[in-house]
């Protein structure tokens, strides 16, 4: 198979590790790729966000398969235009994408399943949320209603800062994202990121994890895209796992089935987990970043089977093979980050690292010139390892750290604290 990713991340390029190992894989192609991805695959330039660019590229290549990274071709309808071409593709339709492009849709489909969440006002003017938030108090959730590159949520402590976000979220501070607003009720538990594939029928659990927001070691400071995560979640036990599958997941799919769009691609479902019982805190409609990281690192080659199969409908006869292993990431990340940063730093030590099935530096914002990887980007690098405990893949992991020089850069030294 010829085989076209869509991406640029960390995520991307994990994606692509684990597609390169598959035999099927005759061909890969990365859009637009990084310095890491170079490596192992061909990278092309077009708007990956522009379904007819997508289309002719595929056309051009002989593209058998296309997964797509991130979320706004998604939201944009590119895998729609794919499909419509007759082009084979894992990822959802525009309309199954509102799941994450619409905080309202998602509590909606959640009334209609009666899956377990937070309990909610949605509104289309400030002062009809605020009497809302006066109503219920604080502590309290409000969020943007639209895609606000996750930074559209507000989790209030007190009355003032809620009442505030309303107003900055009519006022514009988000854009169109924030038109519409979201006050939710405040989940108090311990947070989870459960995965699963979904081909519009059946829903294959493809694992479990938590991610570090702060960029602070103690889970300190201010929120970041992910500053590392690891891959089982202790606290989504098996017990608790299978109920989030059959009170949230598949009562979900069936809703979105029910209405004439169905869900195919993979679906993050992020979990409250309080005494055993899960509660969704969101739906994402691709994977996690840097989720994804440790995910590949587990499933290896057969992830790009098990995307395949999604996008083909037959997961009904297909399972994951696991290995009773674990895995972990570490971000790398400019100087800076997650305000203003530093850009061109060179970053040395990455050729004498062994990169192997357990062992692994993803690029996220990395560059390549003149013979030397920069840093371009905020989250740079994710050093992923695998172990047979959670402990000697995180041995692993900061081993290679140890051996990257790069002084522009930063990372957390206690991933993995909680399950630890
Ligand atoms: P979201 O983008 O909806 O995942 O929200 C971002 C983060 O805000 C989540 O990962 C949670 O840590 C927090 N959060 C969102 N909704 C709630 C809620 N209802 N109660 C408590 N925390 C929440």
């Amino acid at each position: 198979m010829n085989i076209l990713i869509l991406g640029s991340g960390g995520r991307e390029h994990a994606l692509a590790w684990a597609v390169m190992q598959n035999p099927k894989c005759d061909k890969l192609i990365v859009a637009p790729g990084n310095a890491g991805i170079a490596q192992i695959a061909e990278c092309a330039s077009f708007d990956i966000e522009d379904g007819g660019e997508v289309v002719t590229f595929v056309a051009a290549n002989a593209i058998d398969f296309v997964i797509v990274g991130p979320e706004a071709p998604l939201a944009n309808g590119v895998a729609d235009r794919l499909r419509e071409a007759g082009v084979l593709v894992f990822g959802p339709s525009k309309a199954a994408a509102r799941l994450e492009a619409s905080k309202s849709f998602t509590k909606e489909i959640c009334d209609a399943a009666n899956a377990p969440t937070a309990g909610y006002g949605h509104f289309t003017d400030a002062e009809a949320a605020k009497a809302y938030i006066r109503e219920q108090g604080a502590p309290i959730v409000v969020k943007a209603d639209g895609l606000a590159a996750g930074k559209g949520v507000i989790v209030a402590m007190d009355l003032q800062t809620a009442l505030d976000a309303v107003d900055d979220m009519f006022g514009g501070a988000f854009g169109g994202a924030g038109a519409e607003v979201v006050v939710e009720e405040f989940m108090e538990g311990e947070e989870a990121s459960f995965f699963i594939l979904c081909d519009g029928k059946t829903a294959l659990p493809v694992g479990t994890a938590q991610d570090h927001k702060r960029v602070g070691e103690g889970d300190t400071g201010p929120n970041t895209g992910g500053m590392g995560a690891y891959s089982p979640a202790p606290v989504l036990s098996d017990e608790i796992a299978q109920k989030a599958l059959d009170e949230i997941v598949q009562p979900t799919i069936d809703e979105m089935a029910k209405r004439g769009t169905p869900y195919q691609g993979v679906l993050y479902v992020g979990l409250m987990i309080k005494d055993g019982q899960p509660r969704l805190v969101e739906y994402n409609v691709r994977f996690g970043d840097p989720e994804c990281q440790v995910l590949m690192m587990r499933l290896g080659a057969q992830a790009m089977d098990l995307m395949h199969s999604a996008a083909e409908e037959r997961l009904h006869e297909t399972q994951v093979n696991w290995a009773d292993d674990h895995a972990i990431t570490v971000v790398m990340a400019a100087n800076g980050y997650p305000g203003s940063y530093e850009k061109g730093s060179v970053i040395d030590g990455l050729d004498a690292i062994a990169a192997d099935s357990k062992n692994m530096v993803f690029h996220a914002g990395t560059t390549a010139k003149d013979g030397q990887i920069t840093a371009t980007g905020g989250r740079v690098l994710n050093v992923t390892a695998r172990g047979a405990s959670l402990q000697e893949a995180r041995d692993r992991a900061y081993a290679m750290v140890d051996a990257i020089d790069w002084p522009g850069g930063f990372y957390r030294r206690d991933i993995g604290w909680r399950a630890l």
